[in-house]
């Protein structure tokens, strides 16, 4: 036996971290910017919300598709991040990747009736634009103030329309096969406030099909709507529907009924001007709103019988507050 010392061995090849190793990957691809714990609470409406361990920013389609096939190993859960319009993530945060599109994603072109319109397109933006080229069908979009991505991934709609009615394919990358893809419309099996679009799958642009207005006041209709929005709407820190219609229905007119405007749990209270809105404080807390909403839909529930379905997404949440599994 040697009376040799035992040397340490030197490794350099100490496993990282599947969230690390793809930190790492994303931080060589140009057109991607890297940051950990960045707090959701900056990219939602609500303005609440815990940390996001790593949020990416991807500027062009390139570094996406490269973010894609560097994800498919590392089976790091992903959120889709848009404008935060429909999200409340949890006081503890999001330990995956956050991906947001930023840059060339932010366009929008019009070619003919034909509008190609980025991932992080701002829908108002996006509803005014065909207007002024003489176009009409996305006007209702102008009062929602999502993304284009997240409203693919939403339908979202309004105003007797959603986007259903006008998309007609999307350029998606898809983290789990790794590269990009080109959808039609039918396979998004759009239905009310869903599509078939997967955490996963990030929608890079979507392709919507406009008619010509022939003498219809599109700019009309739009001073219309974002009057409307004013009247209808509360302004501050909230994510809009909290709760989905039932059929024949409206979860405002159930949550009215059951006399909850004002109810407050917390920092958050169920609007006076809209019943299906829920509005946060300052600095408030994401499990506030989680409670408020598992609270409403519970004395709902209680008085009318009907249950309510969340619109927000949740994430970081283990449980879902009217017992469904989150989408
Ligand atoms: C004042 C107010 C009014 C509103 N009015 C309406 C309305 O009239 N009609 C309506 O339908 N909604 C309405 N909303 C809700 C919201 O604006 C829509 O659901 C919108 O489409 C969400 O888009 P977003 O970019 O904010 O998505 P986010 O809130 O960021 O995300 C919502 C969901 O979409 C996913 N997602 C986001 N971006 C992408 C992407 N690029 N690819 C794939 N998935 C993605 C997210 O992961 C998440 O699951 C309102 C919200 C507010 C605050």
């Amino acid at each position: 036996m040697s009376d040799a010392p035992v040397e340490p061995i030197e490794d350099d090849n100490v496993a990282l971290e599947p969230i690390d190793e793809l930190a790492a990957l994303a931080e060589a691809v140009d057109g991607i910017d890297v940051e950990r714990d960045v707090s959701s609470a900056d990219f939602c409406t609500y303005r609440v919300g815990g940390p996001l361990a790593l949020l990416v920013r991807v500027s062009n389609m390139e570094a996406l598709a490269e973010l894609a096939e560097a994800a498919v190993a590392l089976a790091v859960p992903t959120l889709a991040l848009g404008r935060g319009s429909n999200l409340l993530v949890a006081d503890e945060g999001f330990d995956g990747l956050a991906i947001h599109l930023v840059g060339t994603f932010g366009e929008t072109t019009i070619d003919d009736c034909t509008v190609v319109a980025g991932g992080a397109a701002a829908l108002p933006v996006v509803a005014r634009a065909p207007v002024a080229a003489g176009l009409t069908g996305f006007e209702w979009a102008v009062g929602v103030p999502g993304s284009i991505g997240g409203a693919v991934r939403m339908n979202a709609g309004g105003h007797g329309s959603d986007m259903s009615e006008s998309v007609t394919s999307v350029q998606i990358a898809d983290l789990h096969l790794g590269g990009l893809f080109r959808r039609d419309a039918s396979s998004l099996a759009f239905g009310y406030r869903h599509s078939a679009i997967a955490p996963w799958e990030i929608v890079a642009s979507a392709t919507i099909e406009l008619e010509y207005s022939e003498g219809f006041d599109s700019a009309q209709m739009l001073s219309d709507i974002v009057a409307w929005r004013r009247e209808h709407q509360p302004g501050g820190a909230n994510a809009g529907s909290v709760f989905t219609n039932p059929p024949d229905d409206s979860a405002g007119r159930l949550i009215d009924v059951t006399g909850l405007k004002g109810l407050r749990i917390g920092t958050a209270e169920v609007s006076e001007k809209h019943a299906n809105f829920i509005q946060a404080d300052p600095g408030g807390a994401a499990s506030d709103v989680y409670k408020l909403m598992a609270e409403v839909a519970r004395r709902v529930e209680d008085k009318t019988g009907v249950r309510l379905q969340a619109e927000t997404h949740l994430v970081g949440f283990d449980d879902h507050p009217t017992g469904k599994a989150d989408a």
